[in-house]
């Protein structure tokens, strides 16, 4: 069974090393602050309902994470402001979709669904389903381009809500640091597109070729750079 998720794809497609690092060694990654520090928001939105309380979590969460080492010599501040982004969240955009507390969600909602016969499973997960939208919560501090706004992600998960739910959702790029939402509009050549990535994608992967390293400037920010350039400094070509 071939597992598949939005990243799994874009992974592949940057460099086929990179994805099979990610599920061959996942404890090589070298995880950045600003991942760390996205996970934790990510965390505290979902275990808690008020502004003061996830606040204390993720201030509390940064230090056991980053800081709990008495072999560091200083002590690092987050990459970004957790205040900025709680106060976004609770005090904006929170207001904006669930004014009165009443409404029904569901946070962090895993998916799992068949695709082509069972051969492949595409995987995921949905930071917030309210009726029938679907917020993807964004920890970035700049507000998204037009580009950010079409990411594969979107799409991927255009599709795999309609698969299980039988109908397209409302998205949402949730903007935490502006406390704002921006409506993602997939257009139909995209999700023409989507489908057609999805397949071609899990061929190459259930050919089972060996994945090819692509370097250049991503390696820069890919999570496995240490551990594949070490590879190429010190291990011969194989036979
Ligand atoms: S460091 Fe570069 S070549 Fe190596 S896995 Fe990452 S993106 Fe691929």
């Amino acid at each position: 069974m071939l597992y598949l998720s939005a990243t799994g794809i874009k992974d592949h497609l940057d460099c086929a090393y990179r994805l099979y690092l990610r599920r061959e060694k996942p404890k090589s990654a070298i995880v950045s602050d600003d991942a760390i520090f996205g996970g934790i928001v990510h965390e505290g939105i979902e275990k808690y309902d008020t502004y003061d309380d996830a606040l204390a979590f993720g201030l509390a969460e940064w230090d056991r994470l980053k800081n709990d080492n008495r072999f560091l010599p200083t002590k690092s501040k987050p990459p970004k402001s957790f205040r900025k982004m709680f106060k976004g969240y609770y005090n904006s955009i929170l207001e904006e979709i669930n004014a009165d507390g009443f409404e029904q969600a569901e946070r962090e909602l895993k998916f799992k669904i068949p695709w082509r016969k069972n051969e492949v499973m595409l995987v995921g997960k949905w930071d917030r389903v309210q009726e029938n939208k679907l917020f993807d919560w964004k920890t970035g501090m700049r507000p998204p381009d037009k580009y950010d706004l079409r990411d594969f992600q979107f799409c991927f998960y255009d599709l795999a809500y309609e698969l299980v739910y039988g109908q397209r959702p409302e998205q949402f790029y949730g903007y935490l640091y502006g406390g704002s939402l921006y409506p993602i509009d997939i257009p139909e050549q995209l999700r023409y597109n989507t489908v057609k990535l999805v397949d071609r994608v899990a061929d190459e992967l259930l050919e089972q070729n060996e994945p090819l390293r692509v370097t250049g400037y991503q390696c820069k920010r890919c999570f496995y750079r240490e551990v594949c350039h070490n590879e190429l400094d010190n291990r011969p070509i194989p036979a």
